[in-house]
């Protein structure tokens, strides 16, 4: 039976080149970065190569670069990070509805010990309006946090707009772009952001590594103790080779990225249309223009979600109906309640995300597997 991935927003496989720069560095270079003879030194060029080629790719300072386990772990070191570095300064947070749980939660957590959260409305489309950030910024706003583009629906935030409003204020402003870096340009000064938060893993790196972009001067109190590493920001020993592979991917990306996301962007309008034309009664969320160029997110009308994921596994396509992080869950998911589909619609959604292995031949193949499964499943 045909593999046919369209997954890719939940992770990437990792290129080969990067497997084979990351290869040495479990054996002949396995030093500890911290440590100061031979092998030591070599891995902490190896991890100071990487920072500066990431740092290269989204205009920002080598030193402004912090490696971490992931954007979970970078999403919360920056909220709690600021929150408790500020406390004393103001005990406001504006956060969207539609960020990821590893922003969300965080924020939640902060209110339950008795912050203020401003939770921000999008528009059906998924789009926050940054008049509605304007109106709910108090002298007490320590943070704001807006994702730049949506891991379930695709949509690409006005961050730029949005940070310029922290920027006046003087508010701290945290980007996760994780669906973003590697797949569109990503430029800290463009967007205005003081936080940026990102995983290996999405950009055909390997998993469990990320960073935290920590603009010079944003109040930051460090999450994790123990250690020095990172310049004090980050304690634990680096994952070298997983520094090394997410700087390989980042040099990837950088060669690629211009071509990938013509490409890609022209395969997600031709699967848009396809199913738009076979199916009856589809609706596509996210934002028709702002959109990331490898997002495609459908809602059927009287279809069960779990059952089509299931039914398209069977003819080897994965796909997702959101997120990976939160399926499993009876509920819909809290980003398509935010733009407000009806029950219906929400339990019948499929995100179908392309990257650098999807070909034409796949967008046809799941464009004819998909209609009988859905006239099967509506008949239900
Ligand atoms: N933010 C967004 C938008 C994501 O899509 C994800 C991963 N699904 C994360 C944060 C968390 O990344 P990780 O699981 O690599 O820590």
């Amino acid at each position: 039976m045909k593999k046919i991935y369209f997954d890719y927003a939940s992770t990437t496989p990792a290129d080969p080149a990067v497997m084979q720069a990351m290869e040495p560095y479990f054996f002949e270079h396995f030093g500890n970065a911290s440590s100061p003879h031979a092998l030591g030194r070599e891995a902490k060029k190896a991890v100071e190569d990487a920072r500066q080629e990431l740092a290269g790719f989204i205009a920002a300072h080598p030193e402004e670069v912090v490696f971490t386990s992931g954007a979970t772990e970078s999403n919360n070191q920056a909220i709690f990070g600021v929150a408790r570095h500020l406390k004393e300064k103001g005990d406001h947070v504006i956060v969207s509805r539609i960020e990821h749980p590893s922003v969300y939660e965080p924020v939640e957590s902060l209110q339950k010990e008795g912050f203020q959260v401003t939770y921000l409305d999008v528009d059906k489309t998924g789009l926050v309006n940054p008049d509605d950030v304007k109106k709910a910024v108090t002298d007490q706003t320590i943070l704001i946090a807006v994702m730049h583009a949506s891991n379930e629906i695709g949509t690409l935030q006005p961050v730029q707009a949005i940070g310029k409003i922290a920027r006046e204020k003087n508010i701290s402003f945290l980007v996760d772009a994780v669906q973003t870096v590697g797949h569109i340009p990503v430029d800290v000064n463009d967007l205005n952001c003081d936080l940026l938060s990102f995983s290996a893993h999405k950009f055909y790196g390997p998993k469990g590594v990320g960073a935290l972009y920590i603009r010079k001067g944003t109040p930051l109190k460090s999450f994790l103790l123990g250690g020095d590493q990172e310049r004090g920001r980050r304690a634990a020993t680096q994952n070298v080779p997983g520094i090394v592979g997410l700087g390989k991917a980042i040099e990837l990306c950088r060669q690629k990225m211009p071509e990938e996301m013509r490409i890609q962007a022209a395969l997600r309008d031709r699967l848009i249309e396809e199913i738009s034309a076979r199916i009856k009664d589809v609706v596509l969320n996210g934002h028709a223009v702002n959109r990331l160029p490898n997002n495609v997110h459908f809602s059927f009308s009287s279809v069960q979600g779990e059952a089509l994921l299931m039914s398209l596994d069977m003819e080897g396509i994965a796909a997702s109906q959101g997120s990976a992080c939160t399926s499993g869950a009876l509920e819909p998911s809290r980003v398509l309640r935010a733009i407000g589909l009806s029950d219906s619609l929400a339990y019948g959604a499929l995100r179908l995300t392309i990257g650098r292995w999807t070909k034409e031949e796949d967008i046809d193949y799941v464009s004819a597997k998909l209609p009988p499964i859905i006239e099967r499943l509506r008949k239900i």
